[in-house]
């Protein structure tokens, strides 16, 4: 529950002004369609009483007459705008709360990026986002408005009938209504929650389903995959058919609460008319106005219904927004020393979260500038770790890095990413152009320089041959090999010319002689940089490359 006030109170203050106006208009449908309703059952009952009185040329029609119309047209007139209203501000609050989520997402450390599932992503921006909406135009406004009409009309009815039927009828009705809505509440949760969670579970098997539609293919699991994704649709449907039922019941219940309360109504309305406390017309509007009471809590019940849904999902989302992104540097310009080692760690110590052993620990290395250094050693040894660790993508549990003489932590973090490049053991291409995909880091490159870094990386035929910079990579780079989808990655990166470069096995999945063609090339186009690359290969023996061996 105070996920979900908290939530509220965001969507609250991001529209109060458009938020308040919309709740007075929803008043203001409710009270006329009371209006309506009382003010129709007084004319007819004067009007009738009139007649038999043979009153029929004294009685005013016109007023009475032209007032229901007004209320009628009146009602519809705000009913339009208040749906305009709210919705509007809701579905803006709603925009800025995913905008707000993204931003969110998008300040996690890279660590937790790196774990986060698209899909469970794709959960928290659309399906939560979406269980909201209903929290404001189908809970909280129809609350307000509910409350504030059973106030009016209790006090107008006590001042046109009588005090004992207005507490008698309204009352009845609000302590019938308030029940019937906690049974609704109570018995929808578990339905709701259901379908929530059914929801998500069919966004993220259908993903998976087409992400990995290749490997199940192979593997013999479509047909299964497929049907677990049916599955999670069934039980999708299964909960809304029991939420629907619920809601149905709960309609059931209000309707009961009606007729009780409008029967108490008519029955004092009699009595006090019999009485001669209160004219028959009097009555009447009593009456009436207890059949259109019955609209105020009705709107509530739909809300109610999904209430498990949005508690779940406010709690997501609010944690969400609550994580803080993990701070990095103290945003300091450092100026690189550049006679300083381009970098130097000293005593590293690494354990992954959860780990038993730390992966590195006692790692020393130091890079001049200008130096070329491959850093060998057996697979799962830390080569790549160390890597991560001298970017700055995670923090060592102890030990010191250095960057051209300044500490890591002193590196803001746009001044690091000038700096340093990385390129990681797995790295992604974007569909679009192979022009969009170089500039992705270096926006302002031209065409020379797109090629140029092509030569370097041996795809400047490749790329030629297949229709320039302008032919499309498919989704994550599809299309091309998975060799020529590195040097691409690798091309990608040169093209910021950074002062250190540190390259994960960059002339994987490369020939020999095409990945010495391509370590000298480097080496060539930027003769200045410090470089570290990560490899299972021996360097080419013309080049001065040294080796660090990790331990
Ligand atoms: P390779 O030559 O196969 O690329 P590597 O030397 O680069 O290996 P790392 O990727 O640095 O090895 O991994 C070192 C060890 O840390 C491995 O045993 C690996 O299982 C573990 N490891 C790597 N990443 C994580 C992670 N995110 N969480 C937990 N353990 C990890
Ligand atoms: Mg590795």
């Amino acid at each position: 529950m105070r996920h979900l006030w908290k939530i509220l109170m965001l969507i609250w203050r991001a529209e109060q002004v458009a938020l308040l106006r919309g709740v007075a208009l929803s008043i203001t449908v409710l009270v006329m369609g009371l209006a309506l309703l009382g003010l129709s059952g007084w004319f007819i009952t004067a009007a009738g009483l009139a007649g038999l009185l043979g009153l029929g040329t004294t009685f005013d029609i016109f007023r009475p007459s032209a007032g229901v119309r007004f209320l009628a047209i009146g009602r519809t007139a705000a009913r339009y705008g208040e749906r305009l209203l709210n919705h509007d501000a809701t579905l803006r609050a709603l925009a800025a709360l995913r905008v707000r989520l993204m931003q969110a997402l998008a300040a996690q450390g890279w660590e937790r990026l790196g774990r986060l599932r698209g899909s469970e992503m794709l959960n928290r921006l659309g399906a939560d986002v979406d269980a909201l909406d209903g929290a404001m135009l189908r809970l909280a406004i129809p609350a307000v408005a509910a409350g504030v009409t059973l106030g009016l009309a209790l006090v107008v009815m006590s001042l046109l009938t009588t005090p004992l039927l207005a507490i008698a009828s309204v009352g009845s009705f609000t302590l019938g209504g308030v029940l019937a809505l906690i049974w609704v509440t109570m018995r929808a949760r578990k339905p709701s929650r259901r379908a929530g969670r059914a929801v998500q579970a069919l966004r993220i098997r259908m993903i998976d389903l087409l992400r990995a539609k290749a490997d199940l293919a192979v593997m013999g699991r479509l047909a299964g995959a497929r049907a677990s994704t049916l599955a999670a649709s069934a039980r999708l449907d299964a909960a809304r058919a029991a939420s629907d039922a619920v809601e149905h019941r709960a309609n059931g219940r209000l309707g009961a609460t009606t007729t009780i309360a409008t029967t108490i109504a008519l029955f004092l309305g009699v009595m006090s008319a019999r009485e001669g406390l209160i004219s028959a017309p009097q009555a009447a509007l009593g009456f009436f106005v207890m059949l259109a009471v019955a609209e105020t809590l009705a709107p509530l019940r739909r809300g109610l219904t999904e209430l498990g849904a949005m508690l779940d999902a406010a709690a997501r989302v609010d944690h969400l927004l609550g994580d803080t992104p993990e701070p990095r540097g103290h945003a300091r310009a450092v100026r690189p020393d550049p006679m300083a080692p381009a970098l130097e760690i000293a005593d590293l110590r690494y354990r992954y979260p959860g780990a038993a052993a730390p992966v590195v620990d006692g790692f020393t290395l130091r890079v001049q500038p200008g130096e070329a250094v491959a850093l060998m050693g057996r697979s799962g040894s830390g080569k790549s770790t160390v890597l991560h660790l001298a970017a700055g993508l995670i923090a060592p549990e102890s030990g010191t890095i250095r960057l051209a003489g300044r500490p890591l932590a002193d590196w803001s973090e746009e001044a690091l990413r000038n700096h340093v490049g990385l390129l990681p053991q797995r790295s992604t291409l974007m569909r679009g152009t192979i022009a969009e995909a170089l500039r992705l880091g270096a926006p302002e490159a031209s065409e020379a320089d797109l090629w140029a870094v092509l030569e370097v990386v041996q795809l400047a035929r490749v790329i030629s041959e297949r229709g320039g910079l302008d032919a499309n990579l498919a989704e994550a780079g599809a299309g091309l090999s998975g060799g020529e989808a590195r040097r691409l990655a690798l091309a990608r990166l040169l093209l910021r010319r950074p002062r250190l470069l540190l390259l994960d096995e960059p002339t994987e999945g490369l020939d020999d002689a095409t990945a010495d063609r391509v370590m000298t090339g480097l080496r060539d186009f930027a003769p200045r940089a410090s470089i570290l690359i990560a490899t299972h290969r021996l360097p080419p023996a013309k080049a001065a490359w040294r080796i660090a061996a990790m331990a």
